[in-house]
């Protein structure tokens, strides 16, 4: 059976105890082990970051930058292999991980090989004289990826963490840890001093929160829930460690009478669906203004009835399964308190009769604003409908619950869609797209849904230190 075992100062390490399954979601059957790390595996692989960190920080950005970006090419090169390994690890469609996937973790290495090299800092020139400011790397930093979009979001984390010049011990997520362990195979090829970065997998609680307390660890770089996002809060803050936090969504997205919604029908379910639902971006409450809403509905359940849900090494399959039991346990259980909330089910509503965790494309609709169903985060292929009179309630409705990743608007009426930009209380906002991603833009969400930025220069920013340094102009410069 296959094995994934930690990277700790350049070499594949096995576990100091002992092994965890690993399961392929479309069989539920373990396919390979992993790791189950201890916090003397994080011990020594923050060791090794330490030790390497001197040399790593020391270089010109341009040297570190052409090793992410030999990163890039080995995995672009290798591209099948991993959008294989994504697809059996997670469950995702092989073509979702090959089209969209891969490529955007290829892209998040080059963008960042390139950010090492542009980025600046600020220097203020004033009657108090010259102020310059220097952005250091912190030293060693951790990151802590989930799995809906493993290797997507891993290389998210760790390539402005490296560009920036520190020292990285990353935990990937302990169902789906492939892609991580196949990248830490390419490090030394592509260049990295050994320890630059390291991979220790296991289990959140343990290896996660060796990683959060570990004193030597300056900052915690964290996507996924927000319960554990709370807790990670809750033992960094008194260590008084930084801390970026990218947590769940439960994203509206707002149709108007008026929008070409025929035209954007297929974008529109790839927003409530894509991935099973599985990611945090997915507009799982869809408000329909009340105009439109019987041909709405009618055409959006027509479509999901329509979508190709299968094994998801069969090119053609859109939707696979969810990534474990538990999580398959969990949508079930949301499905079935929707039931007893009075939710009616347009389609799908619930497992479908095969091996492996899916659950059938659904649409629910019946629901207030106020049930659970509406307002706690179910990330399965599960979207609600409502709808709204005027402008004022579709506002009262996104805002309805207390996440606040994103949103998309869909209308014709540009004073509208610019107006409600501005009002919806979310991080991102997507103007008749979605998904639509510039990776210089700032990603993250209020309220729920997290703390802090990623993206472009603010994940730069979050991966530094500023030291001001104040310098005096002799009286003929001022
Ligand atoms: P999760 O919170 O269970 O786990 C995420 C990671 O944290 C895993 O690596 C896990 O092992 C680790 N972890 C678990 N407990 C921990 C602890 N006590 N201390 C430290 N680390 C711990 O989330 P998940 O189920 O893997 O992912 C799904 C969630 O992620 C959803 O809520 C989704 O919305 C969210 N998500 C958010 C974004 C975003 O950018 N906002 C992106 C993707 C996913």
């Amino acid at each position: 059976m296959l094995r994934y075992g930690h990277l700790i100062g350049g070499r594949q390490v096995a576990p100091a105890a002992a092994w965890l399954d690993v399961f392929d979601p479309a069989r539920a059957q373990p396919y390979a082990q992993v790791a189950d790390g201890t916090a003397d595996d994080v011990e020594a692989a923050v060791a090794a970051a330490e030790a390497a960190f001197p040399e790593w920080s020391g270089w010109p950005a341009e040297r570190r930058a052409r090793c992410l970006e030999r990163l890039a090419d080995l995995l672009e090169s290798r591209a099948d292999d991993f959008a294989h390994a994504e697809s059996r690890d997670a469950g995702k469609p092989y073509a979702l991980a090959r089209e969209a996937e891969i490529p955007r973790a290829i892209a998040n290495l080059r963008f960042f090989a390139h950010a090492a090299t542009q980025f600046a800092s600020e220097c203020h020139h004033g009657q108090a004289g010259l102020n310059y400011t220097l952005r250091q790397p912190l030293g060693t930093v951790a990151t802590i990826s989930p799995w809906n979009l493993p290797l997507y979001l891993f290389t998210w984390k760790i390539a402005p963490a490296l560009a920036a010049g520190n020292a990285v011990v990353a935990k990937p997520s302990e169902l789906t840890p492939a892609t991580a362990t196949l990248l830490g195979g390419l490090l030394a090829e592509a260049g990295f001093p050994d320890g630059a970065l390291g991979i220790v997998h296991g289990r959140g609680e343990v290896v996660g929160e060796a990683l959060v307390t570990h004193p030597q660890v300056r900052a915690i770089s964290f996507t996924g829930s927000t319960a554990v996002g709370r807790r990670i809060a809750g033992l960094a803050a008194p260590m008084l460690k930084k801390l970026s936090l990218e947590l769940g969504g439960k994203n509206p997205t707002l149709v108007f009478a008026d929008a070409d919604w025929e035209r954007h029908l297929d974008t529109l379910v790839r927003s409530a669906l894509q991935n099973s639902g599985q990611i945090c971006l997915c507009g799982s409450r869809i408000l329909v203004e009340r105009g439109i809403r019987h041909r709405f509905r009618d055409a959006l359940v027509e479509r999901v009835r329509a979508l190709p849900v299968g094994d998801p090494m069969d090119p053609g399959v859109r939707v696979g399964p969810l990534v474990s039991q538990a999580h398959f346990d969990k949508v079930t259980a949301a499905l079935a308190r929707a039931r007893t909330e009075g939710a009616t089910v347009l389609c799908g509503g619930g497992a479908l009769d095969r091996p492996g965790w899916f659950v059938a494309p659904t649409l629910l609709e019946g629901l207030g604003p106020d049930t659970a169903t509406n307002r706690e985060e179910i990330f399965g292929p599960v979207a609600t409908l409502q709808s709204f009179d005027d402008e004022a309630q579709a506002l009262a409705l996104a805002d309805a619950c207390d996440y606040g990743l994103s949103a998309s608007v869909w209308t014709r009426d540009l004073d509208r869609a610019h107006r409600l930009a501005a009002r919806l209380r979310v991080g991102m906002v997507w103007i008749n797209t979605w998904l639509m991603r510039d990776l210089r833009t700032p990603f993250g969400g209020t309220g729920a849904s997290g703390l802090g930025r990623e993206g472009g220069m603010e994940a730069m920013r979050f991966f530094t230190e500023p030291k001001n340094v104040g310098l005096a102009l002799g009286p003929s410069l001022e």
